[in-house]
């Protein structure tokens, strides 16, 4: 990881979101800023290994980050969504969250056996949702060598755990 103050000064934090104790890291400001978020898919971009052929996106933030880089890349984008919203034949992961769990799912079909796939979401935190990318992506036949985030919160372990399965895990800001 560089510096990336810059950029770390559009995200704003908000405290007690999305419960009391909670400092979330808001990037729905730095979508806001046009040389921001330019800069932001650049230097993401610079990032992404060159035997990437497909980058996919965690619901919904996720789409945007995967979306700028699939188009400065010239990769196809594969979602990996919220349950329900998948038309076709799908498959889905369930992971835990500190209350409850929740689910992303991924089209049956969609990843090439043996592609290597980019994992791209805003943030990782826990890495439980990146985790759940990560088994359907592999459940699909595909290989995720390397993951990007905008933004790590290391204390809270996410990339350590990526890391431990090999995965190569790169962030704008810690
Ligand atoms: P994890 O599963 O790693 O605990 O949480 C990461 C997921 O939750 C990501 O999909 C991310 O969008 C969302 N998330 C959790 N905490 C934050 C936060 O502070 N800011 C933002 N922007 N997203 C968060």
């Amino acid at each position: 990881m560089t510096d990336n103050a810059d950029l770390a000064a559009l995200i704003r934090t908000i405290p007690d979101y999305p419960k009391p104790g909670i400092l979330f890291r808001d990037v729905s400001t730095l979508l806001l800023d046009g040389p921001g978020f330019r800069a932001t898919i650049d230097r993401m971009a610079a990032m992404v290994a060159p035997d990437t052929t497909l980058i996919a996106g965690i619901e919904a933030r996720g789409f945007v980050v995967a979306a700028g880089l699939s188009y400065a890349l010239g990769l196809g984008k594969l979602m990996l969504r919220k349950p329900g919203k998948l038309p076709g034949e799908k498959i889905g992961t369930d992971y835990a969250l500190e209350y409850g769990t929740d689910r992303i799912e991924m089209h049956v079909g969609h990843v090439r056996d043996g592609q290597k796939v980019l994992l791209v979401d805003d943030l990782i935190a826990t890495g439980g949702t990146a985790l759940a990318g990560v088994d359907l992506i592999t459940r699909g036949g595909g290989i995720v060598e390397q993951a990007l985030f905008i933004v790590d919160l290391p204390d809270l372990g996410g990339a350590a755990k990526l890391r431990a399965k090999g995965i190569k895990v790169d962030c704008l800001i810690d």
